[in-house]
């Protein structure tokens, strides 16, 4: 069995000053609506359910697509492949990646370099997405439409580009949302056809299962960039401005704690304490526990009792 091995490096942020690393000044800010016309789409799709309503049955479909996508992004995507957080084995860390991309925020080294970036020089001027020097709009939506920020920033992700498949599935990130979207609306036709009862059809789970999901994932996840580092306590005297708030954790499955991840990114847990609701974490000991993971990182005592005092 192969295993992935792990990169300390990548998990312990230093602020960097090289122009060269830094990106776009807030000078730079700028949008580019036509390349990001998928993006928009997905938006616009979310109008089907006008016209289709939303059965129970869809619901439950768009909930599990969402749940399911929503560790694919905080398990998989960012505390996996960004922080190396726990280890696995290769067929698995593409099983993260497969559902991850199904999100459709783009591949996972693209997503991992810009999270990465952030790491470095957060809530600088050279951060890509501070809230406080950039305005919160441009911290929660406008980078991601911003042309700057169209390359994977290789340079950042070596120890996961050595991965063909992942560069693959980087390359073609829109493989696994059209699959999913494409199944989608292959199950709601074939279910109106074949369990009228249901009351769903090929359009609604399409627009429920994947446009209404895909789109409150979106913002779910730019949330804990704007805010998680505008609105809610700051336990850890960090150079940044993040947050921990216990509404952006129970929505986002355990990624409010963010002050705590800024402290202390390398370990699995966001949420320090007992009483801090971590969803994520809970699954990934579950599946530490069927052996699918081991070596799940958590923070180490110096840190937890630092929070305390
Ligand atoms: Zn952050
Ligand atoms: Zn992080």
């Amino acid at each position: 069995m192969e295993t992935v091995s792990d990169n300390s490096a990548t998990t312990t942020p230093t602020k960097a000053s090289n122009p060269q690393e830094t990106g776009h000044t807030a000078e730079e800010q700028r949008t580019d609506w036509h390349t990001n016309l998928p993006f928009l789409g997905v938006h616009a799709g979310c109008l089907i359910v006008l016209w289709t309503g939303i059965s129970p049955f869809a619901a439950c479909i768009g909930l599990t697509t969402l749940l399911i996508r929503m560790f694919g992004l905080t398990g998989g995507y960012h505390r996996y492949f960004c922080h190396r957080s726990y280890k696995t084995t290769r067929a698995f860390q593409f099983v993260l990646a497969t559902v991850g991309a199904a999100a459709a925020q783009k591949g996972p080294l693209w997503w991992a370099g810009h999270h990465r970036h952030h790491h470095r020089h957060s809530d600088t001027p050279s951060d890509v997405h501070p809230p406080g020097v950039k305005g919160f709009y441009w911290a929660h939506f406008g980078w991601v439409i911003c042309p700057d920020n169209v390359r994977t920033r290789t340079e950042l992700v070596p120890d996961l580009s050595r991965f063909p498949e992942l560069r693959w599935l980087d390359r073609h990130h829109y493989t696994a949302p059209v699959c999913l979207a494409l199944g989608l609306f292959g199950l709601g036709a074939w279910l109106e056809s074949n369990a009228p009862h249901l009351e769903t059809s090929g359009w609604e789970l399409l627009a429920v299962g994947f446009f209404l999901s895909t789109t409150l994932l979106y913002h779910i996840t730019f949330a804990v960039n704007s805010i998680g580092h505008t609105i809610g306590r700051q336990r850890y005297k960090t150079q940044d401005a993040s947050r921990n708030g216990l509404l952006l954790a129970l929505i986002t499955a355990g990624e409010g704690w963010h002050n705590n991840h800024h402290r202390y990114p390398a370990s699995a847990r966001q949420g320090f304490y007992w009483w801090e609701i971590d969803a994520t974490h809970y699954v990934i000991v579950m599946l530490a526990w069927i052996g699918v993971v081991w070596n799940v990182r958590t923070p180490p005592l110096e840190v937890l009792n630092e929070g305390q005092q």
